[in-house]
């Protein structure tokens, strides 16, 4: 259910959720003063062959062959390791690689996506490299039992409208008009294209926008549809710009499930929550097809198309991974 628009609307949604301030702000990591500037480039390696499949799996700690142990070792491994090696998910439309990366071991998978919407919401994109960088540098951020997928850049073909390059870049490298950068190359609205009450002519504000000749038409929707289906995530999180709100997901009534989370993330981050994107009509969102799948999601529309919000967005996440950390207690 998301929108992406230039500025927020000034009439709100009937149905706002309103922010909770009382649920687990105490269990908040106090998030760190890492801010980096926007223009810090990160280093996917797009020459390194992805991983076989089976692979993600993490490196269990050796034993010597010939002890045998007397009883089940307990749950493996005691500390997260951050595994910023890419895993390619797949290509887009003009066969620019989709880069996964993943940041500890646990066996709940959570899964941030950033440039759904490519160049046009290149902050967007910066923001999940910065999220890398900073768990990265901070994996004891983890907890034990969670392992975060950052999917950077979901629509490179966008991005490179707007950048002429893949992957990495600085602002100075933005076209003046990123307008164009918000579809893959085959001008599809990506975040129009997933199966739930799609539509071939979508809207995006009050414009028309094309949702693809059938659901899941875009390699790059169908490459993100078999990685979340594999993986099973506990939460899908996407990054847009920039309507300054959390939304949860649904088809057609909001999730519960995506619906907490949002809270959770809202709490923390102070962005506000949303139950419904009701500004004008969305099909086939990315996050509310998960929710016919049983996988929860909720997008983040950050405030602006140029700031990273980091603060925001990295008290958001610490706060999700606080409410998974309670469950190892
Ligand atoms: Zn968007």
């Amino acid at each position: 259910m998301i929108t992406c628009q230039a500025a927020p609307p000034t009439v709100l949604p009937p149905t706002i959720i309103a922010p909770v301030t009382a649920v687990i702000s105490s269990t908040v990591v106090t998030p760190t003063t890492d801010t980096r500037a926007p223009t810090l480039a990160p280093t996917p390696a797009p020459t390194l062959a992805p991983p076989p499949a089976g692979t993600a799996a993490p490196a269990i700690t050796e034993k010597p062959a010939a002890v045998l142990p007397t009883k089940p070792s307990p749950t493996l491994p005691p500390t997260p390791t951050p595994d910023n090696l890419p895993q390619i998910i797949g290509a887009s439309y003009e066969g620019r690689p989709i880069y996964s990366y993943r940041f500890g071991s646990g066996p709940i998978p959570i899964v941030f996506v950033g440039g759904i919407h490519g160049g046009y919401e290149w902050n967007t994109i910066l923001l999940a490299y910065q999220a890398m960088d900073y768990f990265t540098a901070q994996p004891s951020r983890i907890p034990a039992n969670v392992t975060i997928f950052i999917i950077p850049v979901a629509n490179p073909d966008g991005l490179f409208a707007v950048t002429q390059k893949e992957g990495d870049f600085a602002v100075t490298d933005l076209a003046e008009d990123t307008f164009p950068g918000r579809f893959n190359g085959r001008n599809v609205d990506l975040n129009r294209n997933w199966d739930c009450q799609w539509s071939a002519t979508a809207v995006w504000r009050n414009q028309p926008v094309s949702g693809g000749s059938q659901p899941f038409s875009e390699p790059e929707s169908r490459a993100l549809r078999h990685f979340f289906l594999e993986k099973r995530p506990a939460l899908v999180l996407f990054w847009h710009s920039a309507a300054n709100g959390v939304f949860a997901a649904g088809c057609p009534e909001t999730d519960g499930l995506s619906r907490q989370l949002a809270t959770i993330f809202g709490s923390a981050s102070g962005y506000p929550v949303y139950e419904r994107f009701a500004y004008y009509p969305v099909t086939g969102d990315a996050g509310d097809w998960l929710s016919t799948q049983g996988i929860p999601s909720i997008s983040i529309e950050l405030k602006t198309h140029e700031a990273l919000d980091w603060e925001e967005n990295l008290a958001g996440m610490l706060a999700l991974l606080a409410h998974y950390n309670k469950q190892l207690q």
